[in-house]
C-alpha cells in the first residue's frame, strides 16, 4: 500500500465512534478518498468525553479527546484496523475581537501500520454563540442570529449572568413553539436564561460542512507522502520567521519558510512560505520598533 494507491483502503472497515451523526459526512469523503468503510461503533455513550453544553466537563485536549474517542472505537470493534473520530471546539477569534473561531479535527488511527493522521479545519464561519436573556423577545432575536431553527438551541437556567445547567438543561429545541415554551419554564425559575448555540454536529449543519472539510483535509494529508521513506502525513509542521526587512535586511517576524517532516522516519524538507524576498520595513523591529 502506498499513499498514490487510489484507494488505498479498499474495502478495509474503520470504525468511528459518535453520537452525533457525523458518519454522513466522514463517511463518503473518507470511502472516496481512500476506500475506507464507515462502520459506526453504535451504543457508545460519547457524551462520556464530554459535552458542548457543559453537563459534563471535557478535559485535556481536543486530539487527546479524540483519540479517546478512537480507543473506545477499537475496544468496541477489537478487529477493526482503523479508527476514526472528530472533535470540535470552539471559542473567540485568537486575533479578531468579537469574533468566534471553530476548528475541527478528524483523527485517524491505523493500528497495523502505526500511524495516527490529522485533518484539520479552522473557519470563523460558525455560530458559536450564547445569550443571557430575560424575554422572549431577546430569545427570539437571538435564535435568529444563531440560524434557528435549522440549527439547534440549548436553553440552561442562569443565576448571577452565569449558566447554571443544574436548574434546567433542554437540549433538542428545535421548533419555535418549543423554544418559546422552554423560555417561559426558565424565566419563570431563574428570572432569565442562557440560550446557546447546539454545537452538536447533527444539529448543527454549520458544523457538518466544516467536519466535511477536515475529513478531505486529512485525506489530502494522507495522499502528501515522504520523500525518503513514502511514509503518508507529510506535511508542514513548523513555519519559521525571519523574512529579511527590505529596507536593512535585518530579520523579521515575517513567516519566511515551512518544514515538512516525516512522522516515521525524521526526515525534514524546508520550503520558502511566500514569493516575497523581502518584508515591509513596517513589520521590522529596527525600522519600526
Ligand atoms: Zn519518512
Ligand atoms: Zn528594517
Amino acid at each position: 500500500m502506498t499513499p498514490n494507491d487510489a484507494r488505498p483502503y479498499q474495502n478495509t472497515v474503520a470504525v468511528l465512534t459518535t453520537m452525533h451523526c457525523k458518519e454522513r459526512v466522514i463517511g463518503p469523503v473518507l470511502e472516496q478518498g481512500l476506500g475506507l468503510r464507515v462502520a459506526l461503533a453504535i451504543g457508545l455513550d460519547t457524551d462520556r468525553f464530554g459535552t458542548f453544553s457543559r453537563d459534563i466537563e471535557r478535559t485535556g485536549s481536543q486530539l487527546d479527546a479524540a483519540r479517546a474517542k478512537i480507543a473506545t472505537g477499537f475496544e468496541y470493534a477489537p478487529y477493526a484496523r482503523v479508527g476514526i473520530a472528530s472533535e470540535g471546539s470552539f471559542g473567540p477569534h485568537p486575533y479578531i475581537p468579537f469574533l468566534a473561531l471553530g476548528r475541527e479535527l478528524v483523527v485517524l488511527i491505523d493500528r497495523e501500520r502505526g500511524l495516527e493522521l490529522t485533518g484539520h479545519f479552522a473557519s470563523p464561519e460558525t455560530n458559536y454563540g450564547h445569550a443571557i436573556v430575560s424575554d422572549l423577545e431577546a430569545a427570539i432575536a437571538f435564535a435568529a442570529r444563531s440560524k434557528f431553527p435549522e440549527h439547534g438551541l440549548v436553553v440552561m437556567g442562569c443565576v448571577d449572568e452565569k449558566p447554571a445547567p443544574g436548574l434546567a438543561l433542554i437540549k433538542d429545541v428545535d421548533d419555535p413553539a418549543t423554544l418559546e415554551r422552554v423560555i417561559g419554564q426558565v424565566l419563570a425559575k431563574c428570572g432569565a436564561a442562557f440560550v446557546e448555540a447546539d454545537m452538536r454536529a447533527h444539529r448543527n449543519p454549520t458544523r457538518m460542512r466544516a467536519i466535511e472539510t477536515a475529513a478531505s483535509d486529512l485525506v489530502r494529508r494522507f495522499r502528501s507522502q515522504c520523500p525518503a521513506c513514502a511514509h503518508p502525513g507529510f506535511d508542514v509542521t513548523e513555519r519559521i520567521p525571519g523574512l529579511p526587512c527590505e529596507c536593512c535586511g535585518e530579520p523579521t517576524h515575517v513567516i519566511r519558510a515551512e518544514a515538512l517532516t516525516c512522522q516515521a522516519c525524521d526526515y525534514r524538507q524546508e520550503r520558502p512560505a511566500t514569493s516575497a524576498v523581502t518584508a515591509d520595513p513596517g513589520r521590522c523591529g529596527s525600522c519600526n520598533p
